[in-house]
C-alpha cells in the first residue's frame, strides 16, 4: 500500500481571480480569432499588494522547476493595476500571458513614429489606452484603434507594421 521512491509531484492547477479572469478569457478568444488554440490549465494568477518583482515592474511570469506550474504575479500598486484604466490592465495581463502561454520574450524595438512594436515591450505602457481625461482632444489621445494591431502582433510576431505607424 505504501508509496515509496519518487517524491510526489504536485499536480498543476488553474486558479485565477475573478478580476483577472475576464482578461484571460478575452485572451483566449482573441487567440481563437487568429487560429491559436490556448488551453486554460496550469495557470495561477496572484495580485500582490506591493513589491519588487524581478524584471518587469508590474508583473512577472514564472514556471516552477518541479511540476511546471505557471504563475503570474501582478503588482497592485498604483498605476500597475489599482488605479490604471481598463485597457492598460488588459495589456498588462496580455503581456504576462504572452510570456506564460505563448513563450514570448521581450521585444523592445519601435515602429516608425516611435510607438512600441509589441505588447511584449518591457518598458512601455498605454499601448492602446483610451483618454484618461477626454477634454476636447479625444482624437489625439484615444489609442484604442491600435488594439487590433497589438493583438495581431502578440499572436504572430511577423505581422507587418500597421498603417497608423507609417
Ligand atoms: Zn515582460
Amino acid at each position: 500500500m505504501a508509496c515509496s521512491g519518487d517524491d510526489p509531484v504536485e499536480p498543476t492547477v488553474y486558479d485565477v481571480p475573478k478580476v483577472v479572469e475576464k482578461y484571460v478569457q478575452s485572451f483566449v478568444e482573441e487567440g481563437q480569432k487568429r487560429g491559436i488554440d490556448i488551453k486554460l490549465e496550469n495557470l495561477i494568477v496572484e495580485i500582490k499588494a506591493t513589491g519588487a518583482t524581478s524584471g518587469d515592474e508590474c508583473g512577472s511570469c514564472t514556471q516552477a522547476g518541479t511540476n511546471g506550474q505557471r504563475k503570474i504575479t501582478l503588482v497592485e500598486t498604483g498605476l500597475c493595476w489599482g488605479t490604471t484604466i481598463e485597457q492598460n490592465r488588459e495589456a498588462l495581463v496580455f503581456h504576462e500571458l504572452g510570456h506564460c502561454l505563448l513563450q514570448r520574450d521581450h521585444r523592445d524595438d519601435l515602429l516608425p513614429g516611435g510607438a512600441p512594436v509589441s505588447l511584449m515591450n518591457s518598458r512601455a505602457v498605454g499601448f492602446y489606452e483610451a483618454c484618461a481625461y477626454p477634454i476636447g482632444n479625444e482624437d489625439e489621445c484615444d489609442k484604442r484603434y491600435r488594439r487590433t494591431y497589438y493583438l495581431d502582433e502578440l499572436f504572430n510576431a511577423k505581422v507587418p507594421a500597421p498603417d497608423w505607424a507609417r
